[in-house]
């Protein structure tokens, strides 16, 4: 619930040039670099603190490699290995292409794209790859045959994530989740956990693979300190109890319980810390760090492990404050059955941050915005705590200038205005109405206890708070609130929306293949339908001109109100967990890709050389001291992606192999 990924790059405006804010880019990857403004002013104990959480932030990057696959780590440490002691020539067609994927594999954290989920294909020979396998020496404790087969044959785990209805999603994914069940069986475990009378159920699973052993006992085994990835999480825990000794309360306490529940793997002890961390509103300095999403499993339910560290933008907080302060009103004029509106909205807390470390599931690649904790019971009774990532967005921005997107795909010069001139408040605010109210937004009809949408959830739940962020952005209650100069910041907001749903996000789906993502199930879900509900009335058209299509929003009134009207049936099903209905929605408007329309969109697209994901590299942290106290923290952009790849391998490493 807490990712809100970044849309395409579209937006620009003037200013420095894109290549200052571009370090590297491969394949469909650019790598930007982000600022951190604000960090020299923090005062020295702060600045202490994020140093601290930071390290914690980068020692669990192997946990999220082994999750994805459990063959990553010893194809990462055998590319490396390759990488730093060949000593041919480095500009061989060979090393070039395995150069590229190894680039790609950290990108994704795995041999499985970070968006598709599908497996790299090398460009490699695998001749070659053997013999350099054997000149440089590596040695992995996995025979080598099999990593090699892994590599280069496309039969074997093909896809990281394989939610297609009907097959074994357990069995079909090559996530590193669950080994050796179906998912019938994960589905009977779990089922048997539910204690349909416990209202503060733990999130079963959450922190654990679940493995059937050889005596065909189905057992959980439990990531903390003593248990599955317990090496790197002592190097975590010792980050966090150095940034405990340096924190005030409440934070100070906060991390405590997180380093409890690290000692301890119980779920109870990750719900202390998350309802703690929810109620504390009042910290300048802020982090995750932890198994929390669960976009990863097929079934929803166990957790990649992620990081960021954060502290608060205060200019930038008017708008988030304002929106959480008319919570309220949000609530009561939404376009849904009465009956399904919270009808008291409690504890919305919402902020504009400025990240100053990403780590595991949020590195390179990192969600815009976060919406925390994911556990319903704890939602409704304590809250959730929203946030944006200005100094990112900012990024991703600068990295789009000039780039002729908008050239190519905007059909109409009014709207390209539109766009230049509200596209990026049009965004903020959208990420905040997704983020602050969205998400948080509505309740369940008595006895349904949600997770009753299974392997939908995660898509109808990203429709709802996206619904929730279309309908509102076009309510003249903003102009009121002073959230924007006038209405047609909705209509750029509108444009591009519709645009990226049934268009131009296409160009990140490879040929022949459906959405798979839910986000961008999510997008396509809502602009597909009302293109199609809007059809009598030509709403949204499709035009061609030149040989080329492009999407157009005729009636902006009346796309305001489908998204209302779309917003009533995606709430109406999560509150009364209509399976069926979920599923119908999903399966007919969010997943099947037209084939000619993408084979255009993808040859006018990679026509303008953009790169269709963004990620990052991190600034660095040093400590400076004299006598043998800290005297400062001084932080420096690094501008090479590899280096710092490397960097990260040979100092922030600590799993075995194989776990
Ligand atoms: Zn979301």
């Amino acid at each position: 619930m807490g990712i809100f990924a970044a849309v395409l790059p579209g937006c620009s405006d003037s200013g420095q040039k894109e290549q200052e804010w571009i370090v590297d880019r491969f394949d469909d990857i650019k790598v930007i670099r982000y600022e951190v403004p604000g960090f020299e002013q923090l005062p020295l104990n702060e600045k202490i603190l994020v140093y601290y959480l930071s390290e914690a932030a980068k020692c669990g990057r192997d946990i999220l490699y082994d999750q994805n696959f459990k063959y990553n780590l010893a194809i990462r440490r055998a590319l490396e290995q390759i990488y730093e002691r060949y000593d041919g020539d480095r500009n061989d067609a060979d090393f070039k292409a395995m150069e590229k994927y190894l680039k790609k594999v950290w990108f994704a954290n795995g041999i499985h794209h970070h968006y598709s989920n599908d497996k790299f294909v090398p460009e490699f020979s695998r001749d070659w790859f053997e013999s350099q396998m054997d000149v440089c020496g590596v040695n992995e404790p996995v025979p080598t045959d099999l990593l090699v087969d892994i590599i280069f044959d496309p039969s074997l785990y093909p896809t990281r994530l394989n939610q297609t209805a009907g097959v074994d999603m357990v069995t079909s994914s090559a996530v590193n989740y669950y080994e050796g069940v179906t998912q019938k069986e994960v589905e009977a475990f779990y089922r048997k956990m539910r204690n349909p009378n416990d209202h503060r159920p733990v999130s079963y699973g959450l922190n654990s693979k679940l493995v059937k052993e050889a005596d065909g006992r189905i057992v959980e085994r439990v990531w903390y300190i003593d248990g599955m990835y317990g090496d790197a999480i002592k190097k975590i825990v010792y980050w966090l109890e150095k940034a405990q000794g340096v924190a005030e309360e409440p934070l100070k306490g906060i991390i405590g319980d997180l380093v409890k529940y690290y000692r301890t793997g119980d779920l109870r002890d990750f719900d202390t810390y998350s309802i703690n961390w929810v109620e504390d509103t009042v910290s300048n300095i802020d982090f995750i760090n932890g198994f929390i999403e669960d976009y990863n499993d097929p079934l929803g339910r166990k957790a990649s492990w992620e990081s960021n560290v954060s502290f608060v933008d205060s200019d930038a907080c008017r708008r988030t404050r304002i929106i959480a302060e008319n919570a309220q009103w949000f609530e009561d004029n939404s376009p849904i059955n009465p009956a399904y509106r919270k009808p008291v909205v409690k504890g919305v807390s919402a902020k504009v941050i400025t990240v100053a470390m990403l780590g595991g599931d949020c590195y390179p690649s990192t969600p815009i915005g976060i919406n925390l904790p994911n556990a319903d019971w704890i939602r409704k009774e304590h809250g959730s705590k929203s946030v944006t990532i200005d100094n990112i967005t900012y990024a991703y921005d600068k990295a789009a200038q000039g780039n002729g997107f908008r050239e190519e795909f905007v059909l109409r010069a009014e709207d390209r205005d539109m766009m230049e001139r509200y596209g990026k408040i049009a965004d903020d605010l959208h990420t905040d109405l997704h983020e602050c109210l969205g998400h948080g937004s509505g309740q369940l009809a008595p006895g349904v206890k949600g997770g009753e949408l299974g392997s939908y959830s995660s898509t109808l739940e990203e429709t709802r708070a996206d619904l929730f962020g279309l309908y509102y952005i076009g309510d003249p209650k903003l102009v009121e609130l002073g959230l924007v100069p006038t209405t047609d910041v909705a209509k750029a907001a509108y444009a591009s929306y519709i645009m990226n749903g049934m268009m131009t996000q296409l160009a990140r789906i490879e040929p022949g293949k459906n959405v798979e993502e839910s986000h961008m199930r999510n997008r396509k879900l809502i602009a597909e339908w009302c293109y199609e509900q809007g059809k009598a009335d030509n709403v949204i058209e499709m035009v061609k001109k030149n040989g080329k299509t492009y999407v157009v929003v005729n009636d902006f009134d009346k796309l305001r109100q489908l998204f209302g009207k779309m917003l009533y049936e995606v709430q109406r099903i999560k509150s009364e967990g209509d399976y069926e209905a979920g599923k119908e929605l999903v399966e007919k408007y969010a997943v099947k890709v037209d084939e000619k329309l993408h084979n255009e969109v993808r040859e006018r697209y990679y026509a303008l050389g953009i790169e269709p994901y963004g990620g990052f590299v991190n600034p660095e942290y040093e400590l400076v001291e004299k006598d043998g106290e800290i005297v400062d923290v001084k932080i420096s952009y690094p501008n090479n992606y590899v280096e710092q790849m490397l960097h990260y391998s040979h100092d922030y490493s600590f799993l075995p192999t194989l776990n």
